[in-house]
């Protein structure tokens, strides 16, 4: 079993290309087949190498290794031509030195396709002629003569597919200027690479008879198809730049794992037949099944991506989750993290409340940074709105936490007994004291936060804040 990825490199790698890529990828872990990286870098206007290095960088940062290739299709241009003209040798294409806009003005008086007026002329022309006008240096284009009948194959996903060859025009396969046309590539590339089954997007699927057609004229065995279908926005429209982020790289800047993009992107128009949803890359392979592949266009929700985020960011191991903290916040955050027991509660308090890597290092950001960014608008509500009564509570606060046993349990009776003591709720106090801790609104349980702070930087936290409050 081989199969092959064969993006364009007339863009980034898109989600949509990207779930093509891992659908393909899936099938070839899942069988141990061959995974062929193909560039079809054939129009040469539209094609750059930025958009290349970012496919391939695309498909690093997802995970999908490829067995051969990147392979360009620009570099079989020879044998594109051969089998172009081996179809013409054998009489199954024809030399069409025909005027496109005649032919087209004349196709539509008499309501036909222009591609068989073109072929009348071509008949009428006769063969001795149409190789003395050749010989003689004419220009013309090679049509594919498309047989009478009906064209029928097998999708995976669409099941039995019929086409009336009569709706299929004779293709141009090579141009008058010799350039072979994209169909006749993609089939001749998919011979020469002996690719048994083609996942493709379904807008492709207007293509696959003209294809079926030329393996057959060319005596090619022809492989199994299976035509995905698109991606939506929550809109039901055609999921484009207005929905978010399309580009594979955007998420990857983001902080989403690669391994939740590929189970986001798996879960798009496929499913493993019972409720999972949360699979790891193993998971996926041992369960894929391109027969399961759904016919109608799945959503791209981006609120299931960021809950599967979450879930990906809380299976990564505490080693990989402090490469990506120093990647975020500096070598130096990496360094205050202090022993294995520290890191671990700390780990555990702030991976539950991050769905992003950049999250995760927000969320990180107070123990393991030296200062304290504090949020404009926290300040406002919890310590500018009654200055006075906030520093009286820090106050207070400060003067237990000097005698206190420093545990979670003991910090929360000594907490709750003070805001007693006072009159007011816990709540009251803590607030304040979060902002003075972490800077910001929300935070893990302020237990917690105390816990891992520790006793001295909690006190220093508590006189720099109070200092701010006095000098708003
Ligand atoms: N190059 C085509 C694309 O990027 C894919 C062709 C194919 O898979 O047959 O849409």
């Amino acid at each position: 079993m081989r199969l092959r990825f064969a993006p364009s490199p007339t863009g980034y790698l898109h989600v949509g290309g990207a779930r093509t890529a891992i659908f393909n990828w899936l099938l070839a872990k899942k069988e141990g087949a061959v995974f062929v990286l193909r560039i079809e870098d054939t129009d040469r206007e539209r094609s750059s190498d930025e958009h290349t290095r970012a496919i391939l960088d695309g498909m690093s940062w997802l995970g999908l290794d490829w067995d051969e290739g990147p392979i360009f299709q620009s570099e079989g241009i020879e044998r594109h031509k051969r089998d172009a003209l081996r179809l013409l040798d054998e009489g199954k294409a024809y030399r069409d030195f025909s005027d496109p806009d005649q032919v087209r003005a004349e196709a539509q008086e008499r309501g036909m396709h222009p591609s068989r007026v073109a072929r009348e002329q071509a008949e009428a022309l006769g063969a001795p002629e149409s190789e003395r006008r050749a010989t003689a240096g004419e220009m013309f284009a090679v049509r594919f003569r498309v047989p009478d009948g009906e064209t029928r194959f097998t999708d995976m996903v669409h099941g039995e597919m019929r086409f009336g060859n009569d709706d299929v025009d004779d293709l141009i396969i090579l141009r008058s200027d010799g350039t072979p046309v994209y169909n006749l590539a993609v089939v001749s590339d998919d011979a020469d690479m002996r690719i048994t089954h083609v996942i493709r997007g379904d807008d492709h699927l207007s293509n696959t008879p003209k294809q079926v057609l030329l393996y057959r004229a060319l005596g090619f065995p022809e492989p199994v198809f299976a035509h995905v279908p698109l991606i939506l926005g929550t809109d039901g429209k055609r999921l484009s730049k207005r929905h978010g982020a399309t580009a594979v790289g955007d998420y990857a800047s983001e902080g989403v794992l690669p391994d939740a993009m590929v189970n986001f992107l798996s879960l798009l128009g496929w499913s493993p037949g019972d409720d999972r949803e949360f699979m790891t890359r193993a998971e996926l392979i041992e369960a894929f099944d391109p027969s399961r592949i759904l016919k109608k266009s799945s959503v791209f929700d981006a609120d299931k991506l960021s809950w599967l985020n979450g879930r990906h960011l809380a299976a990564m191991s505490p080693g990989d989750l402090c490469v990506a903290i120093g990647e975020r916040l500096g070598p130096e955050a990496v360094e205050r993290m202090g022993d294995e027991a520290w890191r671990q509660h700390m780990l555990e308090v702030v991976t539950v409340r991050a769905r992003t890597l950049d999250e995760l290092a927000d969320q990180a950001r107070p123990f393991v940074c030296a200062e304290v960014v504090y949020d404009p608008d926290a300040v406002a509500k919890h310590w500018g709105k009654e200055p006075a009564l906030a520093v009286e509570r820090l106050e207070r606060l400060a003067g237990i936490f000097g005698v206190v046993d420093w545990s979670h349990d003991g910090l929360e009776t000594a907490l709750r007994e003070l805001a007693a003591a006072m009159g007011t709720g816990a709540g009251k106090l803590i607030h304040p004291l979060r902002v003075a801790l972490t800077g910001n609104m929300a935070s893990p349980g302020i237990f917690d936060v105390l816990v891992l702070l520790g006793r001295d930087r909690t006190a220093a936290r508590i006189a720099q804040a109070i200092e701010r409050i006095r000098a708003l």
